[in-house]
């Protein structure tokens, strides 16, 4: 079942070139897809769109049945639910702790006290981060911030986890420790999204490849088996 469709695609920003132009692809539920490509190439642009934080300017981007451009306004919190997002800069909370953290994701979303004291530890524990609930960001490794963040990202169960180059800022190790986890995450259920210029990690990884190339599409892979 095809769950997000990209339809001729094209994105320009203010008085520039089209960052990403003819974009058609399909992802299915369950797929683990890496968008590879230089710095520039638009994979930013085409994950963005996917979560509804940019909007073709042609074509259409579809979840489901739906455009994206039907959820615009007061419906976009409501269809971001379906995605848990990873940045390369962790994105988290300086003042809270590593459960306050994870926390967060569930309160704002109306989450009881009781549920979050449930589920909380639970994800934690999946990532390795128990006995690091009390501690802050500041007082843990890149690699430890980055499982918070993916933590963070799986609290409400969304559909598809999209990791915007999550491994940025990670040595060698810690990358391969994430990437590990992402195709965990995946091998669970749940779609993941990755966009990445580490080719190391993609090739370990072995699974679909959409290489960019000055916002448009160059290859399609899959192990194996070529798409285009
Ligand atoms: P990547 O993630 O592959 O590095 P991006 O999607 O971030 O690529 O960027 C694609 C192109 O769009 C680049 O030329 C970039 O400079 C340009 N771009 C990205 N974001 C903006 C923005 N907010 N305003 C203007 N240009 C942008």
């Amino acid at each position: 079942m095809p769950i997000i469709k990209f339809e001729n695609v094209k994105k320009s920003y203010q008085n520039k070139f089209s960052a990403l132009r003819g974009i058609s692809l399909v992802i299915k539920s369950g797929e683990f897809v890496s968008i590879v490509g230089r710095s520039g190439a638009g994979k930013t642009t085409l994950v963005k769109m996917i979560y509804a934080e940019g909007f073709p300017d042609e074509g259409r981007v579809c979840y489901g049945e739906r455009s994206t451009d039907e959820i615009r306004g007061k419906l976009l919190p409501f269809y971001r639910r379906n995605f848990g997002t990873v940045f390369q800069d962790f994105k988290l909370l300086s003042h809270k702790t590593v459960f306050e953290n994870v926390a967060y994701a569930a309160e704002v979303i109306g989450k009881t006290d009781e549920e979050i004291n449930k589920t909380v530890p639970q994800i934690l524990a999946v990532f390795g981060l128990l006995e690091k609930g009390s501690k802050y960001p500041q007082q843990l490794s890149g690699g430890e911030q980055q499982r918070v963040s993916l933590a963070r990202a799986l609290i409400n169960r969304p559909d598809v986890i999209i990791a915007d180059e999550p491994t940025g800022n990670l040595d060698p190790a810690s990358s391969m420790e994430i990437m590990k986890l992402l195709l965990k995450i995946n091998s669970m259920g749940t779609t993941v999204i990755l966009a990445t210029h580490d080719n190391d990690i993609v090739n370990m990884a072995k699974r679909r490849v959409i290489t960019l190339e000055a916002g448009k599409i160059v290859s399609d892979q899959n192990p194996g088996k070529y798409l285009i």
